[in-house]
């Protein structure tokens, strides 16, 4: 068992949960896992035929009963034994049919034989105790569980098969020879052993901090592919944000109207692009007012800009340009940001002079002209992301992302101390951060509270 998780997961309990959704079904799986796996379900079990064996995958048709001997259900018992099972431990899947009722009644039997309940995500908990997978597949089962796009399904189906950890491991394994290679320097350094020079042991580092940053540069892509594109629409009063909002979501959420000011509240949508979530937010109009609460929505807009990927600034084609305009494009400065001229459809009067370089489109959200040449715009911000690994892997997870950065600082800060000429003893300190860091990420060496906020988001019964 992995080092560190022992502490946790206490592997003489057997436990037991139902494993698919609440509610009824053709059929419903429960699942044991554990020393005792095999000897609660026998106390239950009833086979049709008294020659199946209990053998590993053998999926045997029978009765389950209750304590006092009554018939609950029929159900079919797959046994896997260890460790050649998801947790490692001996597991025994239960298919009954899927009613809560009777579900609830067999996992009942199986507590009063001797199971006990399970934790979120617990029995994954144990397939990474016992070695069969690291915490960053573990991290990827979830994930796929929780995907809403093809795409996050296909990432996370990769990460599964462990594409983060197979390119992690080697990296791990030349710092531990660095490590190795400076401690005996500092170990040995009366005997005579040759005490390695600061720059090949710089020139060792190196390449594994350019492979650790290829790896993070990609999460820019990953974290628009898990949480999808933050895309803020903003502009002065009746521009025609709402109406672009709807047209992008293509319902009616917002209220259209044309008195100036009315859509004081960031209004929140997210759908999706060639399988990439896009969270769309229509805020309010942008103007000078003496309003409060209009002025509390202008704020509200400000930060919604603020954690914006993309800035949709919208302008109306129709009108003039003016000061409340010119202050929406101030503040999109900082963000990345497309200029959309809307009410194409109308007589257009705006100097587009002024607009400087900016990125533009031109649409009319009111019949759909341009969308196709927007569509592609916001296509682009997302390919812009892609880097030349994102083909074949990308980073998702924020944790898994803080834990590279974390061990190429220390690796960047190992370095610094190398040409500064520091004594070994401190450069080690970098590297062991380094280390630890990538420990982590895989899980070797993790936290009882990190472990807890990563099951914890878990469903009962994975
Ligand atoms: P917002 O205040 O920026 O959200 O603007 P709205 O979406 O509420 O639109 C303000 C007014 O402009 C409404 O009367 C819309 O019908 C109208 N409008 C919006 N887009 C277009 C467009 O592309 N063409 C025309 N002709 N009118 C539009």
């Amino acid at each position: 068992m992995r080092e560190g998780l022992h502490r946790i997961v206490s592997s003489d309990e057997t436990i037991v949960a139902i494993s698919t959704p609440f509610g009824r079904s053709g059929i419903g799986v429960i699942r044991l896992s554990g020393p005792a796996a095999v000897s609660i379900t026998k106390s239950f079990f009833k086979p049709h035929s008294s020659d199946r064996a209990f053998e590993h995958r053998n999926a045997i048709v029978g009765t389950w009963m209750t304590l006092s001997n009554e018939t609950l259900d029929e159900v079919v018992v797959t046994f896997f034994q260890a460790p050649h099972s998801y947790t490692g431990e001996d597991v025994v899947e239960i298919s009954a049919h899927g009613n809560p009722l009777i579900l609830g009644r067999i996992v009942e039997t199986t507590r009063r034989g001797g199971a006990r309940i399970a934790t979120p995500g617990e029995f994954t908990l144990r397939a990474v105790a016992n070695g069969k997978m690291d915490l960053i597949q573990a991290e990827a089962v979830r994930e796929f569980i929780d995907a809403q796009t093809e795409q996050q399904a296909r990432t996370a189906l990769r990460q599964m098969e462990g594409a983060l950890s197979q390119r992690i491991r080697p990296v791990k394994a030349q710092l531990v020879d660095v490590i190795a290679h400076l401690e005996a320097g500092i170990d040995f350094a009366e005997d005579d052993v040759d005490v390695p020079d600061n720059s090949s042991i710089a020139d060792q580092i190196h390449p594994l901090v350019d492979q650790l940053q290829t790896l993070q540069e990609t999460f820019g892509y990953g974290r628009i592919l898990s949480a999808g594109l933050r895309i803020a629409i903003l502009g002065k009063p009746n521009v025609g944000k709402s109406s672009l909002f709807n047209r992008l979501v293509a319902s009616d959420r917002a209220i259209v109207t044309d008195i100036p000011g009315t859509t004081r509240d960031v209004l929140t949508e997210t759908i999706s692009l060639d399988g990439v979530p896009l969270r769309l937010a229509d805020t309010a109009g942008v103007r000078q007012s003496k309003d409060r609460v209009e002025s509390i929505g202008v704020n509200r807009t400000f930060e919604t800009l603020a954690d914006a990927d993309l800035a949709l600034v919208v302008l109306d084609g129709a009108g003039k340009l003016d000061d409340d305009d010119r202050q929406v494009m101030a503040k999109s400065e900082g963000v990345r940001h497309l200029v959309v001229i809307n009410k194409k459809d109308l007589p257009q009067v705006m100097d587009e002079k002024t607009l400087n370089g900016a990125s533009r489109v031109h649409v009319s959200a009111a019949t759909g002209e341009g969308m196709d040449e927007l569509w592609n715009a916001i296509r682009r911000t997302i390919s812009d992301q892609h880097t030349d690994l994102s083909d074949e892997f990308v980073l998702t997870n924020a944790r898994q992302n803080d834990a590279i950065l974390k061990a190429i600082e220390g690796l960047h800060r190992a370095s610094d101390a190398l040409q500064e000429k520091v004594p070994h003893e401190m450069v080690l300190l970098d590297l062991y951060q380094g280390l630890s860091a990538l420990d982590e990420l895989t899980g070797e060496s993790v936290t009882d509270d990190i472990l807890d906020r990563i099951f914890s988001t878990f469903c009962i019964g994975k």
